[in-house]
Protein backbone atom coordinates (compact mmCIF):
# COMPACT_ATOMS: atom_id res chain seq x y z
CA UNK A 1 0.00 0.00 0.00
CA UNK A 2 1.41 3.34 -1.16
CA UNK A 3 2.30 5.36 2.47
CA UNK A 4 -0.20 7.98 2.67
CA UNK A 5 -3.28 6.09 1.38
CA UNK A 6 -5.89 4.78 3.43
CA UNK A 7 -6.50 0.88 3.17
CA UNK A 8 -9.67 0.56 4.03
CA UNK A 9 -10.44 3.02 1.12
CA UNK A 10 -8.42 1.14 -1.80
CA UNK A 11 -9.14 -2.53 -0.46
CA UNK A 12 -12.86 -1.70 -1.29
CA UNK A 13 -12.96 0.76 -3.50
CA UNK A 14 -15.29 -2.19 -5.62
CA UNK A 15 -18.00 -1.28 -3.17
CA UNK A 16 -17.49 2.59 -2.89
CA UNK A 17 -17.77 2.86 -6.75
CA UNK A 18 -21.15 0.02 -6.89
CA UNK A 19 -22.58 2.41 -3.75
CA UNK A 20 -21.94 5.59 -5.75
CA UNK A 21 -23.74 3.99 -8.92
CA UNK A 22 -26.61 2.77 -6.65
CA UNK A 23 -27.13 6.45 -4.92
CA UNK A 24 -26.32 8.46 -8.85
CA UNK A 25 -27.90 6.38 -11.49
CA UNK A 26 -28.70 9.83 -13.44
CA UNK A 27 -24.96 10.95 -13.01
CA UNK A 28 -23.83 10.15 -16.19
CA UNK A 29 -22.87 13.16 -18.14
CA UNK A 30 -21.90 16.92 -16.88
CA UNK A 31 -24.30 19.21 -15.55
CA UNK A 32 -22.49 21.80 -18.59
CA UNK A 33 -25.29 21.89 -21.41
CA UNK A 34 -23.51 21.41 -25.02
CA UNK A 35 -24.61 19.58 -28.13
CA UNK A 36 -20.86 19.41 -29.81
CA UNK A 37 -17.36 18.82 -28.33
CA UNK A 38 -16.71 22.34 -29.60
CA UNK A 39 -19.04 23.83 -27.28
CA UNK A 40 -18.46 21.15 -24.56
CA UNK A 41 -14.67 22.22 -24.62
CA UNK A 42 -15.98 26.09 -24.45
CA UNK A 43 -18.18 25.68 -21.78
CA UNK A 44 -15.71 23.74 -19.48
CA UNK A 45 -13.02 26.68 -20.01
CA UNK A 46 -15.68 29.28 -19.07
CA UNK A 47 -16.82 26.76 -16.01
CA UNK A 48 -13.52 27.63 -14.20
CA UNK A 49 -14.15 29.83 -11.03
CA UNK A 50 -17.47 29.21 -11.78
CA UNK A 51 -20.97 27.24 -11.68
CA UNK A 52 -22.13 24.81 -14.25
CA UNK A 53 -25.70 26.21 -14.18
CA UNK A 54 -23.96 29.86 -14.20
CA UNK A 55 -22.42 29.17 -17.82
CA UNK A 56 -25.41 27.13 -19.03
CA UNK A 57 -27.40 30.45 -18.63
CA UNK A 58 -24.80 32.04 -21.31
CA UNK A 59 -24.12 29.42 -23.69
CA UNK A 60 -27.19 28.91 -25.65
CA UNK A 61 -27.13 32.83 -26.59
CA UNK A 62 -23.06 32.61 -27.83
CA UNK A 63 -23.37 29.33 -29.69
CA UNK A 64 -26.32 30.86 -31.25
CA UNK A 65 -23.86 33.99 -31.92
CA UNK A 66 -20.25 31.75 -32.38
CA UNK A 67 -21.55 28.14 -33.50
CA UNK A 68 -18.60 27.39 -34.54
CA UNK A 69 -14.63 27.59 -34.27
CA UNK A 70 -13.93 30.55 -36.67
CA UNK A 71 -17.03 32.24 -35.51
CA UNK A 72 -15.29 32.49 -32.28
CA UNK A 73 -11.95 33.31 -33.85
CA UNK A 74 -13.12 36.22 -35.15
CA UNK A 75 -15.47 37.40 -32.32
CA UNK A 76 -14.98 41.20 -31.28
CA UNK A 77 -12.96 40.80 -27.86
CA UNK A 78 -15.34 43.72 -25.91
CA UNK A 79 -18.33 42.01 -27.38
CA UNK A 80 -17.25 38.32 -26.20
CA UNK A 81 -16.16 39.92 -23.13
CA UNK A 82 -19.48 41.15 -22.47
CA UNK A 83 -21.57 37.83 -23.77
CA UNK A 84 -19.22 35.72 -21.06
CA UNK A 85 -19.38 38.70 -18.19
CA UNK A 86 -21.08 36.66 -15.75
CA UNK A 87 -19.13 33.37 -15.50
CA UNK A 88 -16.12 36.02 -13.90
CA UNK A 89 -12.69 36.90 -14.92
CA UNK A 90 -14.26 37.31 -18.01
CA UNK A 91 -11.52 39.25 -19.70
CA UNK A 92 -8.84 36.51 -19.33
CA UNK A 93 -11.40 33.84 -20.50
CA UNK A 94 -12.71 35.38 -23.42
CA UNK A 95 -8.93 35.84 -24.25
CA UNK A 96 -8.52 32.55 -24.08
CA UNK A 97 -11.66 31.18 -26.02
CA UNK A 98 -10.83 33.18 -28.64
CA UNK A 99 -7.10 32.14 -29.05
CA UNK A 100 -8.44 28.50 -28.34
CA UNK A 101 -10.90 28.41 -31.14
CA UNK A 102 -8.12 30.43 -33.74
CA UNK A 103 -5.54 27.38 -32.92
CA UNK A 104 -8.76 24.78 -33.15
CA UNK A 105 -8.79 26.31 -36.88
CA UNK A 106 -4.65 27.33 -37.39
CA UNK A 107 -3.85 23.10 -36.37
CA UNK A 108 -6.59 21.23 -35.95
CA UNK A 109 -8.94 22.31 -39.24
CA UNK A 110 -11.84 23.72 -37.11
CA UNK A 111 -11.97 20.32 -35.22
CA UNK A 112 -11.68 19.47 -31.31
CA UNK A 113 -8.72 16.94 -31.09
CA UNK A 114 -9.50 13.34 -29.70
CA UNK A 115 -6.17 12.93 -27.77
CA UNK A 116 -5.00 15.04 -24.10
CA UNK A 117 -1.58 15.67 -25.81
CA UNK A 118 -3.12 18.28 -28.17
CA UNK A 119 -6.23 18.97 -26.35
CA UNK A 120 -3.60 20.85 -23.81
CA UNK A 121 -1.65 22.01 -26.25
CA UNK A 122 -4.65 24.59 -26.46
CA UNK A 123 -5.07 28.21 -24.98
CA UNK A 124 -6.94 27.79 -21.44
CA UNK A 125 -6.83 23.87 -21.41
CA UNK A 126 -5.20 22.12 -18.77
CA UNK A 127 -6.12 18.52 -17.89
CA UNK A 128 -9.44 18.77 -16.03
CA UNK A 129 -10.79 20.50 -19.40
CA UNK A 130 -8.90 18.32 -21.98
CA UNK A 131 -10.66 15.06 -19.57
CA UNK A 132 -13.94 16.30 -19.62
CA UNK A 133 -14.70 16.65 -23.05
CA UNK A 134 -12.15 12.90 -23.56
CA UNK A 135 -14.78 11.68 -21.20
CA UNK A 136 -17.73 13.19 -22.07
CA UNK A 137 -17.74 13.94 -26.15
CA UNK A 138 -15.26 10.84 -27.08
CA UNK A 139 -15.95 7.99 -24.21
CA UNK A 140 -12.81 8.07 -23.34
CA UNK A 141 -12.04 6.39 -19.85
CA UNK A 142 -10.89 8.78 -17.87
CA UNK A 143 -10.59 10.57 -14.21
CA UNK A 144 -11.84 14.12 -14.21
CA UNK A 145 -10.29 16.46 -11.06
CA UNK A 146 -12.31 19.00 -10.23
CA UNK A 147 -12.82 20.68 -6.79
CA UNK A 148 -15.19 17.47 -6.21
CA UNK A 149 -12.84 14.83 -6.72
CA UNK A 150 -10.00 16.66 -4.90
CA UNK A 151 -11.83 17.22 -1.98
CA UNK A 152 -13.71 13.36 -1.50
CA UNK A 153 -10.38 11.51 -2.74
CA UNK A 154 -8.58 13.11 -0.45
CA UNK A 155 -11.29 13.00 2.81
CA UNK A 156 -11.55 8.78 1.89
CA UNK A 157 -7.56 8.09 1.67
CA UNK A 158 -7.81 7.09 -2.02
CA UNK A 159 -4.42 10.10 -2.51
CA UNK A 160 -2.34 11.94 0.09
CA UNK A 161 -1.67 14.38 -3.05
CA UNK A 162 -3.12 17.71 -3.26
CA UNK A 163 -2.15 18.90 -7.02
CA UNK A 164 -4.59 17.97 -9.42
CA UNK A 165 -2.47 16.23 -11.86
CA UNK A 166 -0.70 14.04 -9.16
CA UNK A 167 -4.55 13.31 -7.80
CA UNK A 168 -5.05 11.73 -11.16
CA UNK A 169 -2.11 9.57 -11.22
CA UNK A 170 -3.21 8.19 -8.60
CA UNK A 171 -6.18 7.59 -8.94
CA UNK A 172 -5.57 5.70 -12.38
CA UNK A 173 -3.99 3.34 -10.44
CA UNK A 174 -7.20 2.76 -8.21
CA UNK A 175 -9.44 2.57 -10.33
CA UNK A 176 -10.53 0.09 -12.68
CA UNK A 177 -9.78 0.13 -16.17
CA UNK A 178 -13.19 1.30 -18.12
CA UNK A 179 -14.99 2.62 -14.70
CA UNK A 180 -13.43 6.00 -14.62
CA UNK A 181 -14.99 8.59 -16.45
CA UNK A 182 -18.66 7.29 -14.58
CA UNK A 183 -16.90 7.43 -11.53
CA UNK A 184 -15.61 10.96 -12.18
CA UNK A 185 -19.51 11.86 -12.61
CA UNK A 186 -20.66 10.11 -9.54
CA UNK A 187 -18.09 11.81 -7.27
CA UNK A 188 -19.33 15.39 -8.59
CA UNK A 189 -22.96 14.38 -7.99
CA UNK A 190 -21.92 12.73 -4.47
CA UNK A 191 -19.73 15.64 -3.90
CA UNK A 192 -22.80 18.19 -4.04
CA UNK A 193 -25.10 16.57 -2.04
CA UNK A 194 -23.26 14.57 0.84
CA UNK A 195 -19.32 14.84 0.91
CA UNK A 196 -19.98 18.55 1.17
CA UNK A 197 -16.79 21.40 1.27
CA UNK A 198 -17.96 22.77 4.40
CA UNK A 199 -19.95 20.25 6.92
CA UNK A 200 -19.78 17.02 4.60
CA UNK A 201 -22.91 14.71 5.96
CA UNK A 202 -20.38 12.06 7.44
CA UNK A 203 -22.99 10.38 9.94
CA UNK A 204 -25.65 9.72 7.07
CA UNK A 205 -22.61 8.82 4.03
CA UNK A 206 -22.97 5.64 2.85
CA UNK A 207 -19.19 5.38 2.59
CA UNK A 208 -18.69 6.38 6.33
CA UNK A 209 -17.05 2.81 6.76
CA UNK A 210 -14.08 2.87 4.12
CA UNK A 211 -13.69 7.03 4.80
CA UNK A 212 -10.47 8.16 6.54
CA UNK A 213 -11.94 11.35 7.46
CA UNK A 214 -15.33 10.33 8.42
CA UNK A 215 -13.57 7.63 10.57
CA UNK A 216 -11.89 10.53 12.32
CA UNK A 217 -14.43 13.07 12.66
CA UNK A 218 -17.64 11.92 12.37
FE1 LIG B 1 -17.21 12.65 2.83
FE2 LIG B 1 -17.78 12.27 5.41
FE3 LIG B 1 -18.63 10.56 3.58
FE4 LIG B 1 -16.08 10.68 4.19
S1 LIG B 1 -17.73 10.04 5.55
S2 LIG B 1 -16.93 10.54 2.14
S3 LIG B 1 -15.82 12.88 4.55
S4 LIG B 1 -19.24 12.72 3.77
Amino acid sequence: MKQGLYEPAVNNIDKIIQTLKKHYPQARDTSLNYQEPFQLLIATILAAQSTDKQVNKITTSLFEKYPRPPDLAAADLPELEMAIKSTGFFRNKAKSIKKCSQELVERFAGKVPQNINDLTSLSGVGRKTANVVLGNSFGHDVIIVDTHMKRVSGRLGLTANTNPDKIEQDLMKIIPTGKRTDFSHKTVAFGRTICLGRNPKCIRCFLLAWCRFGQANA
